[in-house]
Parts: C-alpha cells; sequence; structure tokens
C-alpha cells in the first residue's frame, strides 16, 4: 500500500507568504556563507547538504490523500490538494484508459471539498468518480458548491461517470481484495475516521476530530478502530493548551495524537491538519513536542511520529 498526501492543512489554503520565503533564505545564506558556490554543480552541492527542512515546505493545500493498494485507487477529501493530484493522474494516463477512483469523504466543510471543482479527471468521460460518505445527500452538497452564484461551471458539465455510496453506520465496502471501514468522529455536524486494508498493511485516515470530554466508552471505540496501524494520519491542528481552550471546536492535538497511538499499538503516527496560521517552525516544534513527549511517557514503546506534509509518500 502507498499512501501520498497532497494536502495537509486545515481549515483555508494558507500558502508560504513572503516574510517566511525570506526568513528561509536567510537561514540557507548563512548555511552557505562559507561553501563554494562557485559553479551549478557547486551550488547544487551545498543546496543537497542543507538541512532537510529548509528544502522543504510543509505545504499550504487543505485535505487530500490519495491510497493505492495492490487493486484500488482510494481518494480521501477533495480540499485544495486534489487539484494537483488530478494532473498527476492524467499525467500517468496517457493512453486515456477507463480510470475507476474510490473517493471517501470525511464531511463536507469546505477545506475538505474546495478542491473538487478543479480535479480535472472529473471533467473526462474514461473516468469513474464513486464517491462514499455516511452524510446525506453528498450529490446534492457538492452540487450547491459549484452553484452559478458561487462557481462559474455546474457539476453536470463535469463529463465523468459519477456514482454516489451513502455509507450506513458499520457498513464495510471491499474494492476487489481491499478493505474500507468508516467510524464517526465528534466534530461541527460529524466528519468519519476511515480504516483501509490491504495485504495485511493498514492505514487509518482520521482528520477533523475531537476526543475532549468523551466517555470512555467512546474513546475504547476508537483505540479499537486505530488497533494496531501501520499508520494513522491524525488531526492535530492544536496544541496542548488550545486542545483544553477550545472545546467542542472539533480538533484535536499532536499530544493526543501519541496517548491514542500508544494505546491503539498503532505503528507510525503522522500529524496533520496543520492551523493555517502555523508556520512551518511553529508546526515542526509541535511535532518535536510530540516526539519528546512520547519519549519522556513512552519510552518502551515503539512508535513513529512525523509530519504529514505535501508530496510526503509512505510505503507500507
Ligand atoms: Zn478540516
Ligand atoms: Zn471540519
Amino acid at each position: 500500500m502507498q499512501v501520498r498526501f497532497w494536502g495537509v492543512r486545515g481549515s483555508i489554503p494558507a500558502p508560504l507568504n513572503g516574510n517566511e520565503i525570506r526568513n528561509k533564505m536567510l537561514r540557507v545564506l548563512e548555511f552557505a556563507a562559507d561553501k563554494d558556490i562557485s559553479s551549478p554543480q557547486h551550488r547544487e552541492e551545498v543546496i543537497n547538504s542543507l538541512a532537510k527542512e529548509e528544502c522543504l515546505v510543509i505545504g499550504g493545500n487543505t485535505t487530500c490523500v490519495e491510497v493505492k493498494t495492490i487493486d484500488a485507487h482510494l481518494i480521501f477529501d477533495m480540499g485544495s490538494g486534489i487539484r494537483e493530484l488530478g494532473y498527476d493522474i492524467l499525467s500517468k494516463n496517457k493512453a486515456n484508459l477507463q480510470q475507476p477512483l474510490h473517493i471517501f469523504l470525511s464531511h463536507t466543510h469546505w477545506d475538505h471539498i474546495q478542491g473538487f471543482p478543479f480535479f480535472l479527471p472529473a471533467y473526462l468521460p474514461n473516468y469513474h468518480l464513486t464517491f462514499y460518505s455516511p452524510h446525506k445527500e453528498l450529490q446534492t452538497r457538492l452540487k450547491y458548491q459549484q452553484d452559478f452564484r458561487f462557481f462559474p461551471v455546474s457539476t453536470d458539465y463535469m463529463a465523468c461517470k459519477k456514482e454516489f455510496v451513502e455509507l450506513e453506520r458499520d457498513q464495510e465496502i471491499k474494492i476487489n481484495s481491499t478493505l474500507i471501514k468508516h467510524i464517526e468522529l465528534h466534530h461541527p455536524g460529524k466528519s468519519y475516521a476511515y480504516r483501509v486494508e490491504s495485504e495485511g498493511k493498514s492505514f487509518v485516515f482520521a482528520t477533523d476530530g475531537e476526543y475532549n470530554n468523551l466517555s470512555f466508552d467512546r474513546i475504547i471505540t476508537f483505540i479499537d478502530f486505530y488497533k494496531n496501524a501501520d499508520l494513522l494520519d491524525f488531526d492535530a491542528q492544536y496544541s496542548f493548551d488550545e486542545e483544553i481552550e477550545k472545546v467542542d471546536w472539533g480538533h484535536s492535538s499532536a499530544l493526543f495524537g501519541v496517548d491514542i497511538s500508544i494505546k491503539s499499538g498503532v505503528k507510525r503516527l503522522a500529524l496533520t491538519h496543520h492551523g493555517p496560521e502555523q508556520n512551518d517552525n511553529t508546526i515542526r516544534k509541535l511535532c518535536a513536542n510530540a516526539i519528546a513527549y512520547k519519549k519522556k511517557n513512552y519510552k518502551e514503546h515503539e512508535l513513529e511520529i512525523f509530519l504529514a506534509r505535501e508530496g510526503l509518500t509512505v510505503k507500507l
């Protein structure tokens, strides 16, 4: 199974601003000050020897994760990250073959559907898109987003074949040998987490979920759902203080992500749904805190913790 992150930001797209780029450039110049940069080859070498973070950005696009299993091509959420995923799919399908894509939606807050009008495969007749959601009237909601008052092209003009599956509680979906389950998360208007199982590996996509004030029994259902996942993609938008303050806002923190991962026996924890007001350094600090917290409190447990960032591919 392969998991690729196309959008990792929460709430609204948040591209790097000029000041952040300037600060990045300053750090690069500082690093390169005593290095030989006289030729293109030398400059390339200096860039390659930089700390990884200086060359990479966490990314400003909202939620979209692509999962490829041995026999299914899945997409989780259609935040602005799905636009570039669309180009990638088209570039790999030069022969314009029939392509079934299975799109699972956590919920329909804007940051999880706003990329759909810019998803080019949806405009082509050789693509077959199946949408899955426990929310009622998903088709109407997507159509409404593209009402002429808000967007010039209606979903009626998107030429792909569209199919909508309204998931029942506890309903499991099987696409060839790939199994997908879901569970309701605590979030305004409800969000849903999904678990993908294929060839003995498992991936859980759990964004826009809060765990404050939940009963012990409810927490247990999440521990069961995340059980032994090879990778958990977890909503870590808030710092610990924010998580305490923002009760019922529907998000979680990296520290709680560590706690529930340990309790569930998760192997790798990817932190996601980064706040739009957080710059790359702040987000990296939240991740470093989570790693330190794990080291201090769960020394004997194996858990890899890292940031979900745009373009990152994880093989399970
Ligand atoms: Zn969100
Ligand atoms: Zn939401």
